[in-house]
């Protein structure tokens, strides 16, 4: 047995010495709560965390915070896609006859007429997807995970 020395101080409560089986995290004899992972004594006023994955096995078990992870994660911001459809649906309607002016202007006036109304739906996907893509920003959270698991943790 190798490990012998280091299961025997994992299985003591830090407060009595007694003998705690290995992951748990409250002493029968004094009844003190610790860390399940480090073992470190937690008080009401110290900060406890919880792993809330059921399919974990440190699910329910008290860990300090300094034994919780941070893990960052990218979130995006939700996109509206009705406020998208509006500015992709009206704002061709200034720049369309602008176009088919300038293509009027250039040949003739049938040309012009032609060059609006086929900039139109042109334009208008083009600034719907323009619009997507400028609402598809992302952030990132920093929160404090379990460290088996990386899910995050419930902190009391
Ligand atoms: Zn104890
Ligand atoms: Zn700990
Ligand atoms: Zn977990």
């Amino acid at each position: 047995m190798v490990e012998s020395h280091q299961t025997a101080v994992k299985t003591k409560c830090p407060a009595c010495g007694g003998s705690v089986p290995a992951g748990k995290y409250r002493c029968l004899k004094c009844g003190i709560y610790f860390c399940s992972k480090c073992r470190i004594r937690l008080a009401k006023r110290d900060r406890q965390c919880q792993c809330v994955n059921q399919q974990c096995d440190d699910y329910g078990k008290l860990i300090c915070y300094n034994c919780t992870v941070k893990v960052a994660e990218e979130k995006l911001i939700p996109v509206k896609i009705g406020d998208s459809l509006e500015i992709a649906l009206l704002t061709p309607l200034y720049i369309s006859p602008i176009v088919g002016l300038v293509a009027g202007k250039m040949s003739e006036f049938g040309i012009g007429v032609l060059a609006t109304l086929a900039s139109y739906p042109v334009l208008a996907v083009l600034i719907f997807t323009g619009c997507l893509m400028a609402r598809k920003k992302s952030y990132t959270v920093v929160r404090n995970c379990c460290a088996d698991c990386r899910q995050p943790v419930q902190q009391k």
